[in-house]
């Protein structure tokens, strides 16, 4: 349960004075529909009110606030022209103008011959010295209510400036000071404030420094917000491993059977990988390892020699993917290798159906079937095992935590191994995984060939498409990839069907196959599989085909719009190509003009094919924070800690959380108490509950 100090910072925001219902869902996107969500919104700016001059020291182009006299209302003949005050002090006349003014409204506010304190951008005209819409009018003795310091914060349609800044205010009378769970000395080794004072200073600057990310209040809250996601990670990760692991050790006979009928050999890193793996499975702690390997290294047959291992121990093995293609993509591999040593394979997702899939269920409970491929299906309640020994995840970055640990309930004490193809940096690594083991497959497949990749605008598509009977007449297979994104999805497919019927006008439409995320699972599988056998030999795609698709035989690879698409999945897509022993080309086509962001990742992708320097460019052009989509990609987004900045706080907080399970378990004493609050103040229940008194 969540402790109570926290309950005000969980209520939503239209609990807030001055949050309505129609400023609420305006304000539930910018920054989440919690009170705390609010309080994590730091400012990013901030304007300097601070210079008071008189009216004739006021610098043309910079924000002034000066006490003036207010005078004469001049209303504009024409609605075109300004509304003007004129303003006065000892020293000057200031005119105040408004565009589409309020006449009434204005001589409420600013009566003739009273005193008004005015904020607002200085510019000179000549001789004329004026301040247009000040940002404040105030009584003298309301002055106060201008800070000398205004916060300046994110914004989005439907949120100003001053109602952001009342509401946040708002919401920090809603703060109480929260039990001190940082480390008293590296507290005060650093000079951190308390909490809630952090949170005030965060809020309301007093000089510019403290709206660095270096500013001891900035610091502290990002520490929080690290320790809490290191602290989590740790015990999730504690709670897997204390299920103490069954050893699961195999004779060894199927996996050599099945090495020595591959037509290849295993490469020097999936040899390693796969040693590690079968370490952990053969010891009595649960694995919980993460495969990382680039596309095409051959992660799909570590993990079968790893399911084999399962089943010569007398057990079974899953294997989880993220689509339907992929599920059965992995079972078209497998199976045949399977059968030759008496292994039985199934596939299980949300297609099979009735008779079927009883059928299958009742093999996984009697033990019947070895190793099952499927999706997320493999979750479901109904589905039993036998004995699940091995659990593999495919792409994890579709997956997330609670998933992963759903499926290791499955068994007894299951065996994980997550596959990516994602290069994670080592810094985004620990924040994900934390101390989480990983292998990593990095050499490729002998006899693979580099890829030609060329960047060329779309007017030259035509001259491409044009040369491109050349290679279907030499049996080339090609990939011909257009965008579709959600935001533009009927147009994006229209153009992809466009594509498609163009292309079967110039090669036939028999050999030219379309293929979206819109369709039928049933009918998408057809047309992969086509083009797979070779009966099509131009495969019009959406990114569907991004994770995974493994087809040998495609060699070229034309991208169309690749301006719109990330660093990382222009990677993911070229990985489809280059797959076999034929090389390959891949044509990055792009609409003009190009933005600078795209220019530089087309050139990185030209440069390039290693996933890591593609990852660290990519970090470097997108932030952490962006990288890799974090959304889906089970990496947390941070709202306060910036990895790119905060790099060094997170192997501290990684220390310190290592260093308060090992005195502090189970979180019991006063230090843990308050750490406890901590993981429920940045969201991270789910890691309590590993806890012996959640
Ligand atoms: P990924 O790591 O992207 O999942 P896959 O497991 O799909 O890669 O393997 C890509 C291709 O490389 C497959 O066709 C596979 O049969 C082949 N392959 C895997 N290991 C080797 C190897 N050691 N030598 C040659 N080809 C290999
Ligand atoms: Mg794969």
């Amino acid at each position: 349960m969540r402790p109570e100090v926290l309950f005000p910072l969980f209520k939503t925001q239209n609990t807030l004075k001055g949050v309505g219902p129609k400023l609420e869902p305006h304000l539930a996107r910018l920054t989440g529909e919690h009170v705390v969500d609010v309080l994590w919104h730091l400012p990013s700016g901030a304007i300097d009110r601070t210079f008071q001059p008189k009216i004739d020291e006021a610098i043309s182009g910079q924000v002034a606030t000066i006490t003036v006299r207010i005078g004469q209302h001049v209303v504009p003949s024409n609605r075109r022209r300004p509304y003007r005050i004129i303003c006065h002090d000892d020293t000057g006349t200031l005119v105040l103008t408004f565009f589409h003014a309020h006449g009434d409204y204005l001589s409420r506010t600013l009566p003739e011959g009273e005193l008004r304190v005015v904020s607002g951008l200085i510019e000179h005209y000549g001789e004329e010295i004026q301040m247009s819409h000040p940002d404040h009018m105030v009584k003298v003795e309301d002055v106060d209510e201008i800070l000398r310091l205004e916060p300046l914060y994110p914004l989005t349609h439907g949120v100003s400036q001053k109602i952001l800044g009342k509401v946040i205010q708002a919401s920090l009378k809603e703060t109480k000071d929260l039990p001190e769970w940082l480390d008293a000395s590296l507290q005060e080794k650093k000079g951190w404030p308390k909490w809630q004072e952090a949170l005030f200073a965060g809020h309301n600057p007093t000089d510019m420094q403290d709206l660095q990310a270096s500013a001891p209040a900035r610091v502290r809250l990002a520490y929080d917000e690290l320790l809490a996601n290191q602290l989590a990670l740790g015990l999730v990760r504690r709670g897997m491993r204390r299920a103490k692991g069954l050893p699961t050790i195999g004779d060894g006979l199927l996996r050599k059977k099945v090495t020595k009928a591959l037509p290849f050999t295993l490469t020097k890193s999936q040899q390693t990988s796969l040693a590690e793996v079968i370490a952990d499975m053969e010891s009595d702690v649960r694995m919980l390892r993460l495969l990382q390997g680039d596309v095409g290294s051959g992660k799909t047959i570590v993990a079968l020699l790893a399911a084999l291992a399962a089943v010569e121990a007398g057990g079974q093995a899953v294997m989880m993917a993220p689509t339907v293609i992929l599920a059965r993509q992995h079972l078209k591999t497998i199976e045949p290798l399977c059968q030759a040593v008496g292994v039985n394979t199934t596939v299980l997702t949300g297609r099979e159906k009735g008779k079927t899939r009883a059928a299958i269920l009742e093999g996984l409970k009697s033990g019947g079937i070895h190793i099952a491929v499927g999706t997320h299906a493999l979750f479901q309640s109904e589905v039993e095992f036998q004995d699940l020994k091995l659990a593999v995840v495919d792409e994890q970055h579709k997956f997330g935590v609670h998933q992963r640990l759903e499926l290791a309930q499955k068994g007894r004490a299951v065996d994980v191994l997550v596959m990516t193809a994602t290069p994670i940096p080592r810094t985004l690594m620990l924040t994900a995984y934390g101390d989480m083991d990983v292998s990593r497959l990095l050499d490729k497949p002998a006899g693979r060939q580099p890829i030609d990749t060329r960047v060329l605008p779309s007017s030259k598509l035509a001259s491409v498409a044009g040369r491109l009977q050349s290679k279907l007449d030499t049996g080339a297979r090609v990939y011909w990839v257009c965008p579709l994104i959600e935001e533009s999805e009927k147009l994006d497919l229209a153009a992809a069907e466009d594509r498609h019927r163009q292309l079967q006008s110039m090669f036939g439409a028999d050999n030219v196959g379309l293929v979206h995320g819109r369709m039928k699972g049933k009918d998408k599988d057809a047309v992969m599989e086509d083009f797979k056998r070779g009966h099509l030999s131009i495969l019009v795609a959406t990114t569907v085909i991004e994770v995974g698709v493994d087809v040998p035989e495609a060699t070229i690879m034309i991208v169309e719009h690749s301006e719109r698409f990330g660093l990382a999945q222009l990677h993911q897509l070229r990985g489809r190509i280059g797959r076999g022993s034929g090389a390959s080309t891949c044509l990055l086509v792009y609409k003009t003009p190009l933005g600078k962001v795209a220019e530089q990742r087309l050139k990185i992708m030209r440069e390039t094919e290693d996933g890591f320097v593609i990852a660290e460019e990519d970090l470097k052009l997108r932030g952490a924070g962006e990288l890799l989509g974090t959304r889906q990609s089970g990496i947390p987004e941070f709202r306060l800690a910036d990895l790119e900045i905060h790099q060094d706080l997170l192997a501290t907080a990684t220390d310190d959380a290592k260093m308060i399970l090992n005195q502090d378990p189970e979180l019991q004493t006063k230090r843990g108490q308050a750490l406890r609050t901590l993981l429920y103040l940045f969201e991270r229940d789910a890691a309590i509950k590993f806890l012996r008194s959640g």
